[in-house]
C-alpha cells in the first residue's frame, strides 16, 4: 500500500463515535506498528485499547482507506 502518511491520517475521527474516548492522536502509532508487521490485535493491545467500540474504529477505518486509496489511484 502506498498511502501517504499525513494523509492517512488526518480524516481518522478524534473520539470513538461510541464511548467519546480520544484515540485519534493514537492512530499514527497504530498505523506506526502494523507496518512493523504486528497484527491490528496486538498492535491495539500495546496501545492499551481494550474496548471493543474504540478497537472497531481503528479496524473499519483501515480497510475503509484501502477503498479510497485504490479509488484516488484509479482517478488519478
Ligand atoms: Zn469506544
Amino acid at each position: 500500500m502506498d498511502i501517504p502518511k499525513d494523509e492517512s491520517g488526518s480524516d481518522f475521527p478524534v473520539r470513538c463515535f461510541s464511548c467519546g474516548a480520544i484515540i485519534g492522536h493514537l492512530y499514527q502509532e497504530y498505523r506506526n506498528k502494523m507496518e512493523e508487521g504486528k497484527t491490528p490485535k496486538e498492535a491495539l493491545d500495546e496501545l492499551g485499547i481494550t474496548r471493543y467500540c474504540c478497537r472497531r474504529m481503528f479496524l473499519t477505518h483501515k480497510s475503509v482507506l484501502k477503498e479510497f486509496a485504490r479509488f484516488h489511484g484509479a482517478v488519478g
